[in-house]
């Protein structure tokens, strides 16, 4: 409604959406590895991919290799699946989405 939330694609489905309903994922460089992290603040450094909180879109997103793709780099997708998947099934991590909630 008038407002200018600022627009990612996501990765899996590939529709634009705004960030507010997006999660993000960033590329997270250790001494010795490297690893997908939910960056659930936004606030991570370097590259994101952006996804819908929805397991389709993941499950689409690593189908196609869209990770490696978003980060330009291969990736270990493996870890990040796992992760992910759960954190997506579990509704209470969904960020501002309130469309559900209708017992409140
Ligand atoms: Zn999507």
């Amino acid at each position: 409604m008038g407002n200018h939330e600022p627009v990612r694609l996501c990765i899996g489905c590939r529709t634009r959406e705004q960030t507010k309903n997006l999660v993000r994922v960033a590329f997270e460089k250790t001494r010795d590895s490297r690893s997908l992290v939910i960056d659930t603040r936004r606030v991570l450094p370097g590259r994101g991919a952006w996804l819908h909180h929805d397991p389709e879109c993941l499950s689409t997103a690593l189908r196609r290799r869209a990770f490696a793709r978003a980060f330009r780099h291969h990736v270990d997708t493996e870890e990040l699946a796992e992760v992910l998947s759960s954190w997506l099934s579990d509704s209470t991590n969904t960020l501002n989405n309130d469309e559900s909630g209708s017992e409140n």
